[in-house]
């Protein structure tokens, strides 16, 4: 159900090239509904999986379905891996998504790493890096590092990218390893709280435990498959489970080097819009050059009257979110320097 009414222009019958849905931080578990760490929020364990059928019975039902659906992270609590319910609960979470008709592309948030290792996440269903497409002739496209990120086209001239916002963290990652000890370091140097996951008094509250960031390496890659974007004349959407504009989210939210990854796109003229979960209220910015940042609202947070997730709905201009529930409506305009070549 809608909680407001869509706007004329969104709607099935519009000549769209081509659709796509977002739905963000399920974070399902077998638990009575409780609150997040504020206590502000009431988080609905169980109702979560409903929201989520409902999504995909949407996206099903659609007389032009969406080409793919994009699974912004944190998909099971971490609450799961203290009950030793950690399979369990993404077993049933995978079940459902089974039932969607179409491919899902999922990214890793804070929520997978609190109930599996890396290398798990690695060899589980929510690797969907098998999705990717490859440039041919262009092997500086192709991520060679330890990072889980790729990069695919759903529709001629148009390029998905998924980041890994978890490349520099000290979650899930081998405590003896030398990266750990890396990603330990860096986050000590911003923040001098016993408790690494309290932002109290840092000038840079992102840098918290339950965030992470992108190494040198893949900020490269990232840089070279938008050269390649550009050069080709392709819109980019680009997908990371932790947001980067300080505009479209409460900074203790953002990545911790979320600077560098805004420089790289900046550089760049094909990147339409930025989708992030993680920070469960949503968020929207348009930046200074005319990337749209938009935070998607969170399942978990999401009352069983309501629902959380979205469609965009792709047009040669523009791209238009059709939000359902607490999810809000927006249109994206492309950048009108290049208008989009057909
Ligand atoms: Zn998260």
């Amino acid at each position: 159900m809608d909680d407001k009414p869509s706007p004329g222009a969104v709607s099935e019958s519009s000549e769209h090239l081509f659709s796509f849905g977002v739905i963000a931080d399920i974070q399902y578990a077998n638990l009575e509904d409780g609150y997040n760490y504020q206590r502000t929020r009431r988080r609905y364990y169980r109702h979560s999986l409903l929201h989520l059928q409902g999504a995909i019975e949407h996206w099903n039902r659609e007389s032009s379905p969406p080409c793919c659906v994009l699974q912004l992270g944190d998909i099971i609590d971490g609450y799961n891996a203290q009950y030793k319910a950690s399979e369990k609960s993404l077993e049933l979470v995978m079940n459902v998504f089974q039932r969607l008709k179409v491919p899902v592309h999922h990214t890793w948030g804070n929520h997978e790493f609190y109930n599996f290792s890396r290398d798990y996440l690695t060899n589980s269903k929510l690797n969907t890096k098998f999705l990717e497409d490859q440039i041919e002739h262009h092997p500086e496209t192709v991520p060679t590092g330890s990072f889980y990120a790729y990069h695919f086209v759903p529709f001629p001239k148009f390029r998905f990218i998924l980041l890994d916002s978890y490349d520099l963290s000290v979650l899930g990652v081998d405590q003896s390893s030398p990266k750990y000890q890396q990603c330990l370091k860096m986050l000590k140097e911003h923040n001098p709280n016993m408790e690494l996951n309290s932002p109290q008094g840092l000038s840079e509250p992102q840098f918290v435990q339950f965030n992470g960031g992108f190494s040198q390496e893949q900020l490269n890659w990232l840089n070279e498959v938008l050269t390649f974007s550009d050069t080709n004349q392709e819109k980019v959407v680009i997908v990371s489970h932790l947001p980067i504009y300080p505009e479209a989210s409460d900074s203790v939210c953002l990545a911790w080097n979320y600077r560098d990854a805004l420089a790289v796109i900046w550089s760049h003229e094909c990147v339409v819009c930025f989708f992030a979960g993680h920070t469960h209220d949503g968020g929207y910015s348009e930046d200074p050059f005319g990337v749209h940042h938009i935070n998607v609202e969170g399942v978990i947070e999401t009352a069983p009257d309501s629902q959380a997730f979205g469609t965009i709905y792709v047009y040669p201009d523009k791209m238009m979110l059709k939000g359902s529930g607490r999810v809000t409506d927006r249109i994206m305009n492309y950048r009108k320097e290049k208008p989009f070549p057909l």
